[in-house]
């Protein structure tokens, strides 16, 4: 979208791509190279950048992001290393400083083109081989349940011979586009579900069908958005009153979910501040109760058993009895289905129970807690 080249350098920043989305304040010289974040259409939320910058290799170049005081996370800047690439296919972190308002990067660019963005990107193109590569499996369906406003499609996965006797689950991802953890997430997890010589994946489906949506915001994910659709609709604050013209994502979701039923859901996501991953429960919810609880606890501890990358330190603060905001997807189906119902969240920046200086929080790592969130799955899967 943007190209600037002067007569002293070369320099060109592009973001007329799948997921770009930067503004080009000033780009004459590589020590002074300012950008600010453009919003989500029709939104004030801005957090999600991501471009390339063709220039010369081997110089020192100094990046500064400005305006990040009105962001949609302010705090999520503090302690944030931002993420590049050479080959998009490694994702590495460089060392940032942010003042409040403007992060402040520098680089010396080992080639002469080099990517940028808030996380490592997951796009269209890649989740469409995500569908398209589960669905040769047995017992694997891909159906497109209808249309966003930007007219790409909403797709549903359903794994396992659906029959009343087996249990529902549902898991979601990436309502807010930007958190590209919770598709690489997705990925993880169907992995190892898929997967015949993992005896988790098949005791699970023994006893489950799984609906799975890898993407529920196709359309800001394309865009660049961190977190709304084409429309600047937040999809998380939808759930009890969604519609056609504001928000098919979810209102085609949610119907479907209504004629399955479902015994136990995760809506998978990522956190701007807080760097660590953790879950966030269904307390809140006029019907919850003692059963509801230990179903709760009994997940959470088994994730602690299987995995170092969870913890349930550090989190949201928990809602008051009855005061959960039924919009909330989590909440909302916990009410409805009454079952075990959780929003789990990954960090932008790291895990800091395991710090990785080079990578951070990665595709990687994400992959890898959708497997052990598929084992902490089956601990639970007699009891949902
Ligand atoms: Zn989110």
């Amino acid at each position: 979208m943007y190209c600037i080249a002067s007569e002293i350098t070369t320099m060109k920043i592009f973001s007329n791509f799948d997921g770009g989305n930067i503004n080009v304040v000033k780009a004459d010289s590589p020590e002074d190279i300012q950008l600010t974040i453009p919003n989500d259409n029709q939104s004030e939320y801005y957090q999600w950048f991501h471009f390339r910058l063709e220039t010369q290799a081997q110089e020192e170049h100094t990046v500064k992001l400005l305006n990040l005081a009105k962001s949609a996370y302010p705090e999520g800047w503090q302690g944030y290393d931002v993420v590049a690439s050479y080959d998009r296919d490694e994702w590495f972190r460089i060392p940032a400083e942010f003042d409040g308002d403007t992060l402040t990067f520098r680089f010396f660019p080992e080639q002469g083109s080099m990517y940028f963005a808030y996380f490592a990107p997951y796009t269209y193109d890649r989740h469409q081989d995500l569908l398209h590569q589960a669905q040769v499996n047995f017992n694997c369906q891909l159906e497109t349940l209808g249309s966003t406003l930007d007219n790409n499609d909403m797709s549903l996965l359903t794994i396992g011979e659906p029959a009343d006797d087996k249990k529902k689950v549902w898991v979601i991802a990436r309502q807010h586009p930007g958190e590209t953890m919770a598709e690489w997430f997705i990925e993880g997890l169907l992995q190892r579900l898929l997967d015949e010589t993992d005896t988790v994946g098949r005791a699970l489906l023994d006893k489950a069908v799984f609906y799975i949506v890898p993407n529920m915001n196709p359309d800001g994910g394309i865009r660049g958005h961190l977190r709304t659709n084409a429309a600047g609709v937040n999809l998380n604050r939808e759930w009890q009153t969604p519609s056609m013209e504001k928000s098919p994502e979810v209102f085609l979701v949610r119907e479907r979910m209504l004629e399955t039923g479902i015994d136990m859901f995760l809506d998978i996501h990522g956190d701007e501040a807080i760097p660590y991953n953790f879950v966030a429960g269904s307390e809140g919810i006029p019907s919850y109760d003692e059963r509801h609880a230990n179903l709760e606890n009994k997940f959470k501890q088994a994730l602690h058993t299987i995995t170092p990358e969870f913890q349930d330190e550090y989190g949201y603060d928990k809602d008051k009895p009855g005061k959960a905001n039924l919009t909330v997807c989590s909440n909302w189906v916990a009410e409805q289905f009454k079952c075990l119902s959780y929003t789990v969240e990954m960090p932008f920046k790291d895990h800091n129970a395991q710090p990785d200086a080079l990578y951070g929080w990665s595709p990687e790592r994400s992959l890898a807690f959708g497997h052990d969130m598929l084992a902490a799955t089956l601990a639970v899967i007699d009891d949902v």
